[in-house]
């Protein structure tokens, strides 16, 4: 197979990339990888060029399926993957979801399978999750839409083998599915393998961490030997160069780097909540946005009492958990696309892969587990080249948390404030002026009701001599309803633990940089030693031992170094060339009396 070297640089679009930024995959094989810094790819309906696929060499029928999906212009995935794809090369990527990485192995496929006679499935596409089964083999299904005879059929776990027996007896070209039930048809025979000409592995890090290494291996095993290979992964773990190194063979090597997705497009917040107050947190927030919004919980039971809560406050909310039978999950994914649910909560598994362009709002109410976690719950906002804003709930036992995540994702989160009634009847405020007024634009527009809303005037007018300011002073009150428009519960808490949660930041700052300046200072020659005659069998602590130095000097407690305390004395590291009545001070200092 020719190769195609390219270590250049990588068209992303808008602008060239140099040899510098080439970063390895790995470190064989340098000269063949891509490196593309993605930038997040804009919605096709802003490009002007209209013939972004066509250097592919597609045939019309995929072209036209493009056109129906309104895909103008490849993604930076799709211009590096599809040619070698096309090439029938094996291929390593490293991409997260929300960059096209679906289309840029499915449109190739699509295009060797065109002419497809025959009966048993080419192609096999192994993903960790249900969700990301059904949404991978939807893709297919659109992007092969104007394809005659073109079948891609999905199996996973959770719902009934029958019906995919019956699809799998058919035609069929494309098979979509996860390890475990893709393996019981196998050995079932209802899955007949031995067509396949092209495994892909989609998000292959999430199927090692769910533990699916040994089903993967097995299927592998069972497929024919000469085979394309395909691995896409958001990370590059060692396991997964494991993988590639002994399934794939000379793979084009692809790193969509989508760091800048998530800190371009998402905006990454934070609030101090106290775990009591985290329910009356989330609701004061839904107040500012609550159209297309994700919370994710730690546990299937808090999916449950929170949306019972929140729709107890007249929010149209569902529940996304594993205890949720497949058919209904798809059903709510659904609803929440159309816009007949605002609000998902939802657990980790069974978001996994969830893709709705209108999710402008990620809370996550409970602390991620890791990062990755983190990074995949914001990612389902910000699709498609969106933007969105990703709330984390942070108490005071996760702010190291908060500070590892900020370092790991090189990210860093903003702090706000949990609204308070002013700011949320600000709000309120402005959304009823702004309906009353889109109401009024809108009036015209139904001649019926027009003459209804006449009628209705006159009659107020004639009948109960009302004036217009009037009518539309009770018109308005009747938007509002007879509850109380503002809220006027106490708020003070917001105020009370925002201020003892940044006074115990604060403190805890304190003690971590004096405890790092101490460690440091090894190799700061702005310390001097001194050796103190008090130690353990003195029952000497070294909170102890920094008040008395505070308390009896000017010396600060931030400028005390490394305090090490033995047995019957203490060393402890002041700053180089203190004043001489500091040091007296220091002779005649007592700790603890
Ligand atoms: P994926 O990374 O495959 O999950 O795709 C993320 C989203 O981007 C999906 O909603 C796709 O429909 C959309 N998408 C993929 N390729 C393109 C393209 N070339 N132009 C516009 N949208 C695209």
């Amino acid at each position: 197979m020719a190769l195609k070297k390219d270590n250049h640089s990588v068209d992303n679009g808008d602008e060239k990339f140099p040899k510098d930024e080439i970063s390895s995959l790995d470190s064989k094989n340098l000269d063949k990888k891509k490196v593309i810094e993605s930038q997040p790819f804009k919605a096709s309906k802003e490009n002007n060029n209209e013939n972004g696929f066509l250097d592919f060499g597609f045939n019309q029928s995929i072209l036209n399926s493009l056109r129906n999906k309104g895909y103008e212009n490849p993604t930076p995935i799709q211009k590096a993957a599809i040619p070698e794809l096309m090439l029938g090369r094996d291929l390593l990527g490293q991409a997260q979801t929300g960059t096209g990485k679906t289309a840029a192995f499915a449109l190739p496929l699509i295009e060797k399978l065109t002419d497809n006679k025959e009966l048993n499935a080419k192609v096999l596409v192994m993903t960790p999750t249900r969700e990301l089964a059904t949404q991978v083999a939807d893709s297919f299904k659109s992007y092969s839409s104007e394809t005659s005879n073109f079948k891609t059929v999905a199996i996973y776990g959770g719902t009934d083998y029958r019906n995919q027996i019956s699809a799998l007896k058919r035609k069929v070209d494309v098979v979509v599915g996860t390890p475990g039930r893709i393996m019981d048809h196998i050995r079932q025979g209802t899955f007949k393998i031995k067509g396949i000409s092209c495994l892909v592995l989609d998000e292959a890090d999430e199927m090692l961490n769910m533990g699916f290494l040994e089903d993967i291996e097995w299927i592998i095993d069972q497929l024919p030997e000469n085979k394309q290979m395909v691995l896409f992964s958001a990370t590059m773990p060692n396991e997964i160069r494991t993988i590639a190194k002994k399934y794939l063979n000379d793979p084009a090597e692809i790193l969509i780097k989508s760091v800048k997705k998530e800190t371009q497009l998402i905006a990454q917040k934070f609030i101090y909540v106290q775990r009591h107050h985290k329910l009356n947190a989330l609701k004061r927030i839904l107040e500012l946005n609550n159209e297309g919004v994700i919370i994710f919980v730690r546990t299937k039971l808090l999916t449950i009492s929170i949306a019972e809560a929140l729709e107890n406050l007249g929010h149209s909310v569902a529940v996304l958990n594993g205890d949720i039978p497949q058919n209904q999950r798809e059903n709510t994914v659904d609803r929440l696309k159309k816009g007949f649910i605002d609000i998902l909560v939802a657990t980790d598994v069974a978001a996994r892969g969830l893709d709705v362009e209108r999710i402008k709002l990620v809370v996550n109410y409970d602390f991620p587990f890791d990062k990755e976690t983190y990074t995949h719950r914001i990612g389902r906002t910000g699709r498609a080249g969106r933007s969105g804003e990703a709330i984390l709930f942070v108490n005071q036992r996760e702010k190291y948390f908060l500070r590892n995540l900020e370092n790991s994702t090189r990210t860093k989160i903003e702090e706000i404030n949990i609204p308070s009634n002013k700011i949320i009847n600000e709000k309120r405020m402005e959304k009823l002026i702004e309906n009353v007024n889109e109401s009024s634009l809108n009036q015209d527009e139904n001649e019926e009701n027009k003459a209804l809303i006449i009628d209705v005037l006159d009659n107020l007018k004639e009948n109960y001599s009302m004036n217009e300011s009037s009518i539309a002073k009770a018109a308005i009150n009747l938007v509002i309803g007879n509850k109380s428009f503002f809220v006027n519960e106490d708020d003070s808490w917001i105020y009370k633990q925002n201020n003892t949660d940044r006074n115990r930041s604060n403190r805890n700052a304190n003690i971590r940089s004096r405890n790092s300046n101490r460690r440091n200072n090894y190799q700061n020659d702005s310390f001097e030693t001194y050796k103190f005659n008090f130690g353990k069998f003195d029952g000497v602590r070294v909170a102890n031992i920094i008040s008395s130095i505070c308390n009896s000097t000017n010396i600060n407690g931030r400028s005390i170094g490394k305090i090490q305390i033995f047995n019957d004395y203490s060393l402890v590291d002041l700053p180089k060339d203190l004043h001489r009545e500091t040091k007296n001070k220091l002779k005649k200092i007592k700790v603890r009396n």
